[in-house]
């Protein structure tokens, strides 16, 4: 048998880190990362048959659990009739059709490969629409890898942007203003000083990139006057939210209309897939209707769409994130009562079927300086022991955990048992 640890050795030699996205490395967990062979519903399964029940559902996309009998069949029907014809096709409609009927916010719908290009194409359409160059977006909120997304903070609410990582240009991160998130004094000073400079907002309306992270009240209604005041674009980065907090996404759940969604991960079933849409005034300036450039090979592909509609179909059922957000409910507050009865500091916030843990005396998390004071080397010892349970969190304290409806009671239960395991492990450190 070839043990995890063996493949990374391997994966190493030809594979930077190991790892073709960076959060799968295990980075400062001092244990090499789990190789998976193959996953079942609420389970993974990994190279040396040890099985684990999943809280991280391939970073959100199995909401119905793994290799769910419907999306796979419908790859499958669509599999021999051809991988992509560069063409359009009827069930690239399908699927406009439904994201529109989902979410009315979005009049018109541009499929894409990844939450990256989603967010990436939105802010360039902000831009090409308002004909302003800068961009507002919060810190710790995550909106994939491109140059003007990739900016941190600087202190207080109208410092300029810095690259956050080697090779954005300083001249192309200065037109990024990244302000704290839920902090809608630092943005009603950012507008009154430089409101006409900004293109739009970007935000994650649940952050789901620092752990988990709910509006405040008012934040989101606060954006939506500040962007209306302003003439700027409002952006929602629903890529993690969308059909997952409610079937709606965040904009239904918290009754807020954004210009512009992006989506991903649930929307392509597993698959590559990302979207981003909204109002038809704004969409118009795309191409080939409008200016601004925007295009992919791939785009809309055929099996990609075929995986994407089975599971929006199952999600549409009555009921269904009622049920997800019941089980978050029954995990939290069990995870919140044993840590309590073994004296551990941990609180627990939950979105529909999105939810962090944080080990923490603070009664909640609202920013990233308040995400990042929280316990790490707790997290680190709480995730080993857990996996060495059976249960994959995700590996890192900054990032949600995801809730399917393949999880079952059982399921929850046994989780809860061995994190009171767990938690017993980190009061003796
Ligand atoms: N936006 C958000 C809110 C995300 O969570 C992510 C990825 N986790 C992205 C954008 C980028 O998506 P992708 O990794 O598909 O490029």
């Amino acid at each position: 048998m070839t043990t995890s640890a063996q493949l990374f050795e391997q994966a190493c030699r030809h594979i930077p880190g190991g790892v073709n996205s960076p959060v799968r490395a295990f980075k400062g967990l001092e244990r090499p990362p789990v190789f998976i062979e193959r996953a079942q519903g609420a389970y993974l399964f990994d190279v040396e048959g040890q099985r684990y029940i999943d809280y991280v559902g391939s970073w959100g996309p199995m909401i119905t659990g793994h290799a769910d009998p419907e999306v796979l069949g419908a790859v499958r029907e669509r599999l021999d009739l051809g991988l992509s014809f560069g063409t359009p096709t009827a069930i690239e409609t399908t699927m406009a059709d439904l994201i529109c009927e989902i979410l009315p916010s979005i009049e018109l719908v541009r499929m894409v490969n990844s939450g990256t290009e989603a967010t990436m194409s939105a802010i360039r359409l902000a831009r090409g629409y308002t004909g302003r160059d800068k961009i507002v977006k919060f810190e710790g909120d995550y909106h994939g890898h491109s140059d003007s997304l990739l900016v941190k903070a600087g202190s207080g609410a109208l410092t300029h942007g810095e690259p956050s990582s080697p090779g954005v240009p300083a001249s192309l991160a200065e037109h990024t203003i990244t302000l704290p998130h839920n902090d809608l004094d630092a943005v009603e000073r950012c507008f009154a000083e430089l409101g006409e400079q900004i293109a739009g907002i970007i935000v994650e309306p649940v952050a789901g990139n620092m752990n988990c992270i709910p509006p405040l009240p008012g934040f989101l209604e606060g954006l939506r006057k500040v962007c209306d005041r302003h003439g700027s674009v409002l952006i929602f980065d629903e890529v993690m939210t969308g059909f997952r907090v409610a079937l709606g996404g965040a904009q239904a759940h918290y009754g807020i209309t954004p210009d512009l969604t992006c989506l991903g991960k649930i929307v392509g079933g597993g698959m590559p897939v990302g979207a981003f849409g909204g109002k038809r005034e704004i969409m118009e300036q795309i191409s080939p209707l409008g200016p601004v450039y925007q295009a992919g090979t791939l785009s809309g592909s055929p099996l990609a769409m075929a995986a994407g509609i089975a599971l929006l179909t199952k999600v549409r059922e009555p009921g269904f994130h009622d049920a997800l957000a019941q089980r978050v409910e029954t995990l939290c507050s069990g995870l919140e009562e044993r840590a309590k009865a073994a004296g551990i500091e941990l609180i627990t916030q939950r979105a529909g079927g999105m939810f962090g843990v944080f080990f923490t005396g603070q009664s909640r998390v609202d920013n990233f300086a308040q995400a990042t004071a929280c316990d790490a080397a707790a997290f680190r010892t709480f995730f080993s022991a857990m996996l060495d349970e059976g249960v994959y969190l995700a590996p890192s304290a900054y990032e949600a955990g995801f809730m399917s409806s393949a999880h079952t009671a059982e399921d929850i239960q046994a989780t809860l048992d061995a994190a009171e395991r767990a938690f017993a492990r980190l009061a003796q450190r």
